[in-house]
């Protein structure tokens, strides 16, 4: 009986030991194992048991406690690693690199599913003249508002990303095509047009590109900047959208652009000139110099088309000197009374030698400073490049005597701004608001709020475009000081000015 109770109690207690066992020993390194798998397909992020322990247990425990910390923060630095490879630091946004994998995702996706691909190439207008006026940290700040703009525009699967500079990218991918990417254009101009508190507003040019069966993430992101380009040169601040004529048109203007540079030596270029009056007498004060190309097989250009290619092509540096040369030796014939005037381009700025340009030329030809007026249109002087130097050229100018004039007033976007920044002699109202001032109530406020802040800031006022006696009598009522358009006289010849008084001499 004794024996059996003896070995009941050994039973027992080699019973109790493997339950003392399991819950002491087994069972941690169970949990152990248990976290360690969780651990390896990064799950884990429980405590480990058993670290407060003092035997060998504990031991293991706060091994695995410390191998796991470490392994933990390799894993951060890795995916931050990866983060960095893939985004742009100062945005957060995806870059170049994230971009293009993600498109020719998209590109391969969009053939099984039937899907298009919308690219947009997003560009900042004038960022260099932000960058010059409020320097590199005013600079960094539209690009995190652009990103945050844009950002906010997007649906959760479109990405956005910057692709450096002030260049950014969306890819949008949607069955419903056109709709989807007139929806986002229209979001994106509404936010970039919302008033916001601080004072710089983000302009932005945009083309976009649809996916074509068969296309590479490159050629889809080549059509989306050939129409952002597009949308540069029809005045920024706008959208174009990809289509095949829009590559004929780049065809001709990559044409037109060639031709130019041959213009000059072939004499293809010449100048008409434009009479300005005044608007009592009609007696002419000024002629107005514009540009004329006639291509030898396309014909008259305007120069509304290749100006803007000569800018861009950086022509326009040897066509504005050949202008001042030409206008000025037009001038040295005419009655010293009369003014020239002349167009100058916001690039041409970009020389520093201007204003030295335009004194050796009124020397060579013996013409009055006083009798120079220099026409500039807004967009040169207060968001066009280095505004600083362009306002110190004018100045210089203005100095010596020339005049300084504000062309196409009211078509920009902060006419009163540019008045305060610089002094103005005279100030010209876009022929637009002309045409329409007798049947646009808008237009013929503009017109005379002008006139009445001409008068008020003691400069002199012209209306561009004056067409019939009818305007020309409003104009007259309304104190206008001058007026130039084809009820004047329309632009002519150099030879054809001899008739109007003007002697002509020289070659
Ligand atoms: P702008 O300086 O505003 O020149 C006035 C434009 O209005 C001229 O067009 C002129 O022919 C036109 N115009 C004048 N009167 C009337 C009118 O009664 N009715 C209508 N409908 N139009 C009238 P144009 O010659 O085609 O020149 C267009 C623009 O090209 C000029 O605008 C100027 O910005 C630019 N441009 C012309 N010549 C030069 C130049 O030598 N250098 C530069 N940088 N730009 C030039
Ligand atoms: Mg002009
Ligand atoms: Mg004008």
């Amino acid at each position: 009986m004794s024996v059996l109770l003896g070995g009941l109690g050994i039973v027992a207690i080699i019973f109790g030991m493997a339950i003392w066992l399991g819950r002491r020993l087994v069972l941690p390194i169970t949990v152990m194992a248990a976290r360690l798998r969780e651990f390896r397909v990064g799950e884990s992020d429980g405590d480990v048991p058993g670290v407060e322990r003092a035997d060998e247990l504990g031991d293991l425990a706060r091994g695995l406690y410390e191998y796991r910390n470490a392994v933990e923060s390799r894993r951060t630095a890795e995916r931050r690693a990866e983060f960095l490879a893939n985004h742009d630091m100062l945005t957060g946004l995806a870059n170049r690199l994230l971009f293009e994998s993600r498109l020719a995702h998209e590109l391969a996706r969009s053939a099984r599913t039937g899907d298009v691909v919308a690219v947009f190439a997003v560009d900042l207008d004038a960022f260099k003249a932000i960058n010059d006026r409020f320097g590199h940290a005013g600079g960094d700040r539209v690009l995190k508002r652009t990103a945050h703009l844009l950002s906010s525009c997007v649906r959760g699967d479109d990405l956005v990303a910057r692709i450096g500079g002030d260049e950014f990218a969306v890819i949008q991918v949607a069955r419903s095509q056109p709709a989807a990417i007139e929806a986002l254009i229209s979001r994106i101009f509404k936010m970039a047009s919302a008033p916001s508190d601080e004072g710089v507003a983000i302009r932005m040019s945009v083309g976009v590109a649809l996916s074509e069966p068969g296309q590479t993430g490159d050629q889809l992101h080549e059509l989306a900047d050939l129409a952002l380009y597009r949308a540069k040169a029809d005045g920024r601040n706008t959208a174009r959208v990809y289509n095949k004529n829009l590559k004929d048109e780049e065809t001709q203007r990559v044409r037109l652009a060639r031709d130019l540079e041959a213009a000059i030596p072939a004499n293809e270029l010449r100048l008409v000139f434009q009479p300005i009056a005044d608007t009592i007498s009609l007696k002419i004060v000024a002629y107005e110099a514009l540009l004329r190309w006639r291509h030898p097989s396309l014909g008259d250009i305007p120069p509304d088309i290749f100006v803007p290619i000569a800018e861009s092509s950086g022509l326009i540096g040897a066509i504005g000197s050949w202008v001042i040369d030409e206008a000025l030796r037009a001038a040295s014939a005419w009655d010293p009374k009369v003014s020239l005037a002349m167009n100058l381009s916001p690039i041409q700025f970009r020389s520093v030698g201007l204003a030295a340009e335009i004194c050796d030329a009124a020397l060579r030809w013996d013409v009055d400073f006083e009798r120079l007026e220099l026409e500039v249109t807004e967009s040169a002087t207060l968001m066009g490049f280095q505004r600083d130097n362009v306002l110190a050229t004018l100045e210089k100018l203005r100095k010596l005597g020339a005049k300084v004039v504000m062309d196409d007033f009211g078509t920009g976007h902060s006419s009163l701004g540019n008045l305060k920044e610089f002094t103005f002699d005279k100030i010209k109202i876009d022929r637009s608001f002309v045409a329409t001032m007798n049947s646009h109530a808008s237009s013929s406020s503009i017109v005379r709020a002008t006139i009445g802040l001409g008068k008020s800031l003691g400069l002199i006022i012209v209306a561009e475009g004056v067409e019939t006696e009818e305007q020309l009598s409003v104009l007259r009522r309304w104190g206008c000081d001058q007026v130039q358009g084809f009820l004047i006289g329309k632009p002519m010849d150099r030879f054809d000015l001899v008739g109007n008084g003007m002697v002509l001499v020289g070659p």
